[in-house]
């Protein structure tokens, strides 16, 4: 028997989450390899899961947590053996598949990577999905040229979890941050992280209305989206790069246009971490253990457990969680 957070929603609509004990046969049938979970996280859409909104859910009960770090239990596939230290990350684990809130999960042995050397699994979920991603969109805006020594680098939604990794890789790799964030109570956290500069995020909540503003920052690593993202792209320097990661401050990019694109050539970056070959995973989380300093990963922390799941799950939603929550599931 193992515990999981189960989400339930019936249907009269009600969602519930409880704690529940589980076998192992109920575990997903077609995974191939057993993990034994020892950490997860709290990232925006696990808000979504843990609530049932977002449409992200469609089978209930479900057991949420797009990420994990463990032990493989066992393993039917080559890759793996017992006692391996696994991370996965992404391929609708925790949406469409059960996921890492409980003591165990079987997956695809295709969506793990072997913890990278130098970091423990603990470390390696302080990181968790947004801080792969962040470390995906520093490796994107180097692909297009960024270099440390030139204009600050603007993270937006800085003191989310997203955010929190960006500034303190980007410090660490020498760039000049600014951080946008609308909690000036963060400034001494942020400035922690290595970020040389904060920026109110009321500044850059309103776009002014021009097609162009003066050239400010080198690039962007944009957890926002929305106005501040349509903002963001008439501020970036001749050939500069947007990495656009996230949503939490809305969709609709209205009052937008393409001059930014045409006039500065400008570069708007996509990034997904979902569904990311292995090769690029790999690369990616070797990268987190030698450019990620361990110390400000440590000040990014908040502990949870699984009995703190419902609260964090509404928290993150509103905005209200800083750092990385680091979820132990055997606490
Ligand atoms: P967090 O909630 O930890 O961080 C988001 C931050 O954005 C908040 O902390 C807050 O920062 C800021 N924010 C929140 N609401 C608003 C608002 N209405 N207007 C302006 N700023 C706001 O979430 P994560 O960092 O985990 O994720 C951030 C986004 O990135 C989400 O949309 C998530 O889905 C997406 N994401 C995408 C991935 C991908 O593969 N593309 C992977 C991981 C995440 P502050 O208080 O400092 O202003």
């Amino acid at each position: 028997m193992f515990k999981a957070l189960m989400v339930n929603k019936g249907e009269d609509k009600v969602v519930t989450q409880e704690i529940v004990e589980l076998n192992d046969d109920q575990l997903p049938a077609d995974g191939n390899v057993t993990v034994a979970v020892e950490y997860s996280t709290v990232n925006y859409k696990d808000g979504l899961c843990v609530n049932a909104t977002g449409g992200l859910v469609r089978k209930f009960p479900h057991v949420p947590g797009i990420d994990f770090a463990g032990t493989v239990e066992s393993s039917d596939d080559d890759r793996y053996k017992a006692g391996d230290k696994v991370v996965l990350t992404g391929w609708r684990v925790g949406e469409a598949w059960w996921g890492g809130y409980a003591q165990k999960a079987r997956v695809k042995a295709d969506w793990l990577v072997p913890l990278p050397d130098g970091l423990t699994t603990r470390q390696a979920m302080a990181v968790g999905t947004a801080g792969f991603t962040s470390m995906l969109s520093v490796m994107a805006l180097e692909d297009q040229g960024l270099k440390p020594g030139g204009k600050p680098v603007l993270v937006t939604g800085a003191a989310g979890g997203v955010g929190s990794v960006a500034t303190a890789i980007l410090a660490n790799l020498g760039y000049e941050v600014a951080a946008v964030t609308g909690r000036p109570e963060q400034t001494d956290y942020l400035k922690g992280l290595g970020a040389t500069s904060i920026v109110a995020r009321e500044d850059m909540a309103t776009p002014s209305g021009k097609p162009l503003e003066a050239e400010v920052w080198a690039g962007c690593i944009d957890a926002v989206g929305g106005a501040m993202l349509t903002k963001v792209l008439t501020q970036i320097q001749y050939g500069g790069s947007v990495a656009a990661v996230g949503l939490a401050g809305g969709a609709a990019m209205e009052g937008s246009t393409v001059i930014p694109f045409l006039l500065r050539g400008v570069n708007l970056l996509g990034i997904d971490s979902v569904m990311r070959p292995y090769e690029d995973r790999v690369r990616a989380w070797q990268r987190v253990a030698t450019d990620l300093p361990m110390d400000k990963l440590e000040d990014m922390v908040v502990p949870a457990t699984l009995a703190d799941l419902p609260k964090l799950g509404k928290d993150i939603l509103k905005g209200q969680v800083k750092g990385r929550v680091v979820v132990d599931v055997n606490a």
